[in-house]
């Protein structure tokens, strides 16, 4: 059973995804890691490329080790656990700058589908390119969508002591820069649309639960 959950940022995809998973005690990867933890590593070097090619080289390198427990999601990258790390300011900034280059977006969709396999395809995966680049055979394929107030809404209680313009620039600007290499604003076909604006998590895991075909 492979479930795979796109939507902007502020959808509630990962509340939602690490949810679906522990109900239906699937293994769980978020996929904005592995770019967050490769932003990280980019960050954190002195010596790190700013030539789109010379980037997708150094993230070709790195080693990143992803815990795919829904319960407690992990992520390392070269043996460093930066599972705090890339929810800083500075990566959600960053994080569209690699995101972007297609020859990045190769090698982590490897790397992700190598992951997928190693777990016998029994996953809940959420992004923003699952239902259509990374895993388009799922076999549940929802996009999950809420309007830009609830979403913004919800990233400021997220994270406290931000300004209203740094949340504004990670929910808008950075979908406006990933919308230009992902298409999750509007459902492929095949693709279910759920949207959360007026539901709380419970309600929307329970929806998405009842979309999932019986065996
Ligand atoms: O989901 P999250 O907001 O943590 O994702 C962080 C970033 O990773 C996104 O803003 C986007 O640039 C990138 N991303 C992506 N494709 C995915 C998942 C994330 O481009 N499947």
């Amino acid at each position: 059973m492979l479930i795979a959950i796109d939507g902007p940022s502020g959808s509630g995809k990962s509340s939602t995804s690490r949810g679906v998973a522990e109900r239906l005690q699937l293994a769980y990867l978020d996929t904005g890691s592995m770019y967050r933890a490769a932003t990280v590593a980019w960050l954190d070097d002195p010596d790190a490329p700013t030539d789109p090619g010379a980037i997708a080289r150094f993230v070709r390198r790195l080693r990143l080790d992803v815990g795919t427990d829904p319960r407690r999601p992990t992520i390392a990258v070269d043996g460093r656990d930066v599972t705090a790390a890339i929810r800083e300011p500075r990566t959600s900034e960053k994080v569209s700058v690699l995101a972007t280059i297609p020859e990045v977006r190769r090698v982590l969709t490897g790397q992700m589908r190598r992951i997928i396999a190693d777990h016998g395809r029994r996953m809940v995966v959420e992004g923003r390119d699952i239902t259509t680049v990374v895993a388009p055979d799922a076999d549940l394929r929802i996009l999950l969508v809420a309007d830009p107030a609830a979403r913004i809404a919800r990233r400021q209680a997220e994270l406290s002591g931000v300004s209203v313009a740094e949340v504004v620039d990670q929910v808008v600007r950075r979908d406006r820069d990933d919308a230009t290499v992902s298409q999750f604003e509007a459902p492929a076909p095949g693709v279910t649309l759920v949207d959360s604006t007026h539901d709380d998590l419970a309600t929307v895991i329970g929806r998405i639960c009842d979309l999932v075909p019986s065996a």
